[in-house]
């Protein structure tokens, strides 16, 4: 198991930080956000240089409170980051030079007691060399002197990082863990739901304008299982993105799913299933996806209509084509159904890698059959020999038949749903692939 380094970003407010997780992540993927907007603390992407490959986590995403009011939060987000960093890189600014939080951030650095190697961003011109002797009052060593936002001497230090990285991580990070994508339309509550999944104390919210991104990645735990969250959250309807906003959404959610295990597809219960839901849940039902449903702001439905029978009967019916998809309630302003919404996705993905033995299939095949013979057509009717199941997440079946032509959708579907009712396939779809015997 290749344990990945990880190497942390640090540094006061705007200093660049996220400029440089994006410089050294080869991508450019911040959106700025012009509206208030929430922030996570930790953002993990993976990196390589010279062949090796590290984690690289940006804790940038929280903005400068106008009275110190997120110091604590930013203490607190600094130092959980450092927990598991093998390497930090902390980042101060040419441009304003030494300011009294660079010595706040050089305190945590030290108690924390990992490498760390200085960068000193914005320095958009090297002739005349820049003047970084101040930095030195830091205690932290020699100043790597790059710019961030034009790319300059970047290469150097992804350099300088390889060569102090240790050969094994200390810490595992999200190598086994559940890629669970977060996809709805805007506004249906995502980043809502996952800061309520992630749980205040690994979230800063901020009431602030800031910068968001659009490709969150973000590990946690929960019940000693890890996670990895991946969520489109950060696309607003005021974003700055060229791109309508509908269709870029729509964008991001197909990169989210092919990334993920299981898709959580968020909707609206006031406003129900609509076609933008329902293409969404063809994007995940194409990729073949796990996939678990969540009817969230259960809390602005009128007490009277609050029918959660009545609900999942309409969700199933606008979108049969997942109709294996759990339907889960929750208030994510309020952390309601939270647990549920976790149980339905470990069923989800456990059911997805669910395997068969061949002797049960066949067995289920020939009464199946037995029972209900599939129809004639133009005077052939299909025969199934024997088949097996050929894949997981998600599960496939291959049967052997007399002519692949003369399988009937619905006889496809009847098989199906015996296969569904001896079997736990909830929150997972399952296909059939036919061929040929002779
Ligand atoms: P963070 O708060 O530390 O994550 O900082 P950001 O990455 O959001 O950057 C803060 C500001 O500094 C933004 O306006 C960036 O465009 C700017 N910036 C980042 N890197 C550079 C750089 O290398 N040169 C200059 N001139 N500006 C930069
Ligand atoms: P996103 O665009 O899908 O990420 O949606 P947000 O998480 O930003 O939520 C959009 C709006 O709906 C915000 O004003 C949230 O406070 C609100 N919201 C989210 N979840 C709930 C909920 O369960 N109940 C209520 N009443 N409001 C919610």
């Amino acid at each position: 198991m290749g344990e990945k380094p990880v190497v942390v970003i640090v540094g006061r407010p705007n200093v660049g930080k996220s400029t440089l997780f994006n410089r050294l992540v080869g991508e450019r993927a911040a959106i700025v956000e012009a509206e208030p907007g929430v922030t996570r603390d930790r953002i993990y992407r993976e990196a390589e240089w010279s062949g090796r490959e590290f984690l690289l986590v940006d804790t940038g995403g929280v903005v400068a409170a106008p009275e110190g009011a997120i110091e604590a939060g930013i203490r607190r987000q600094v130092a959980q980051a450092l927990e598991k960093a093998d390497l930090a890189l902390f980042v101060v600014d040419a441009g304003t030079g030494l300011m009294p939080e660079d010595r706040v951030v050089a305190d945590l650095l030290r108690r924390a007691g990992k490498p760390v190697l200085l960068v000193a961003n914005k320095v958009d011109r090297f002739d005349p060399p820049p003047a970084l002797g101040e930095f030195y009052a830091l205690g932290m060593g020699e100043p790597l002197p790059v710019s961030a936002a034009q790319g300059l001497n970047t290469g150097d230090l992804l350099d300088a990082i390889v060569a102090r990285l240790p050969e094994k991580s200390s810490r595992q990070v999200g190598e086994e863990a559940l890629r669970v994508a977060i996809v709805g339309r805007p506004n249906v509550g995502k980043s809502s739901l996952v800061n309520a999944i992630l749980g205040a104390e690994r979230v800063i919210v901020s009431e602030i304008p800031g910068t968001t991104r659009d490709a969150v990645d973000t590990p946690f735990q929960r019940g000693g299982k890890s996670y990895v969250l991946i969520d489109t959250a950060g696309i607003r309807r005021k974003s700055r993105i060229d791109l309508p906003v509908e269709r870029y959404s729509v964008l991001r959610a197909r990169k989210a799913i092919d990334r993920a295990q299981v898709a959580v597809l968020v909707l609206d219960a006031l406003e129900g299933v609509t076609t933008q839901d329902q293409r969404i849940a063809g994007m995940i039902e194409e990729a073949g996806r796990a996939v678990v449903v969540v009817v969230n702001k259960w809390d602005l439905v009128p007490a009277e209509r609050r029918d959660a029978a009545a609900f999942r009967e309409a969700i199933g019916y606008a979108l049969d084509f997942i109709g294996y998809a759990p339907v889960v309630f929750t208030v994510a302003t309020a952390g309601k159904g939270i647990g549920r919404l976790i149980e339905a996705v470990d069923t989800a993905a456990a059911n997805a890698c669910r395997r068969v033995p061949a002797g049960e299939f066949n067995a289920l095949l020939q009464e199946a059959t037995l029972r209900n013979p599939p129809p004639q057509a133009a005077g052939k009717r299909l025969k199934i020999f024997h088949g097996s199941q050929v894949g997981t997440n998600p599960p496939v079946f291959l049967l052997y038949v007399n002519d692949p032509r003369l399988m009937h959708f619905s006889y496809r579907r009847y098989l199906e749903n015996q296969l569904r009712a001896a079997y736990d396939f909830t929150g997972t779809p399952v296909r059939f692939k036919l061929r040929r015997k002779r």
